[in-house]
């Protein structure tokens, strides 16, 4: 496991953070801003580097922008339990994207403050997807998954359970995409999520529904008694996001995970959960 941070900063107020990144040849990339606005440099850098602390003292000192995520290794992966299931090939937008989030596609909001929501018919897609050489996908804004053909046989063949395909929509045409369908996961696991710090939820003023900060760092842990007995997917009962921002997280087991990585099908990867 790796916590991987993107560090963001304007050189013009930030001479002492830039040299030093620069000494140590830290720097991922540079881009010039217009009119004499200073260089933007990026910085990848990981906890394990030696010099992380001192780079990190300097990002709290200066105030440049860090963004993390947790990445863990293929070993980690198979040799978990549970895991989350998180889609890394976005393409396109949801129908209608004018008004997102507050009209879309089968999935009425809610709550028009937090835009938690239910699905209660396909989601629609503009024009059918290229998925390349990918397997999954998601919508920009949305968590739900679609996922090829080939990859609902896969499911079948070895009776994972938890999981419905269902079809997504073209919009051009009114028929059923033929490229893909929706890894529809309906059972919502029981209240679970263990936090250290209250502060990393928020609670909706109008509906009162919490909604968890997005889950960066480290495995993620939830009370054991929360799992569905004898399935294979299910959603976190707790919200993640934040604005209109807001998604359930698709967690899977083991069996799921091995299936993926054998068949090295691409579009999503996996982060450790941990039921404690
Ligand atoms: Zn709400």
């Amino acid at each position: 496991m790796e916590i991987l941070h993107r560090v963001m900063f304007n050189t013009t107020s930030k001479d002492i953070l830039f040299h030093t990144v620069e000494d140590l040849g830290l720097i991922t990339k540079t881009s010039q801003l217009p009119i004499d606005g200073g260089l933007l440099v990026f910085v990848d850098i990981s906890e394990s580097n030696p010099h992380w602390p001192m780079i990190s003292d300097l990002i709290s000192a200066l105030g440049a922008s860090d963004r993390y995520d947790t990445v863990f290794t293929e070993e980690e992966v198979r040799s978990a339990e549970w895991l989350r299931l998180i889609s890394t090939f976005e393409q396109g937008y949801p129908y209608p994207k004018g008004s997102w989030p507050f009209k879309q596609s089968g999935r009425p909001l809610l709550c028009q403050k937090c835009a938690t929501y239910t699905q209660t018919g396909p989601i629609q897609f503009i024009k059918e997807p290229n998925l390349g050489k990918k397997s999954f996908m998601s919508l920009i804004w949305q968590n739900e998954v679609f996922c090829s053909p080939e990859v609902f046989q896969g499911l079948a063949e070895i009776n994972l359970r938890g999981y419905e395909p269902l079809d997504a929509v073209i919009h051009k045409t009114g028929q059923a995409s033929e490229k893909i369908q929706q890894l529809f996961v309906q059972n919502i696991a029981s209240p679970g999520v263990i936090v250290d710090d209250e502060h990393e939820r928020i609670v909706c003023p109008v509906c009162g529904v919490a909604k968890f900060h997005p889950h960066m760092r480290g495995v993620m842990k939830i009370y054991r008694d929360a799992i569905i007995p004898n399935v294979d997917f299910m959603l976190t009962n707790e919200w993640f996001g934040h604005g209109f921002f807001a998604w359930r997280e698709i967690l899977v087991s083991n069996r799921v995970a091995q299936l993926i990585l054998d068949k090295g099908w691409q579009g999503i990867r996996f982060k450790v959960v941990d039921f404690v």
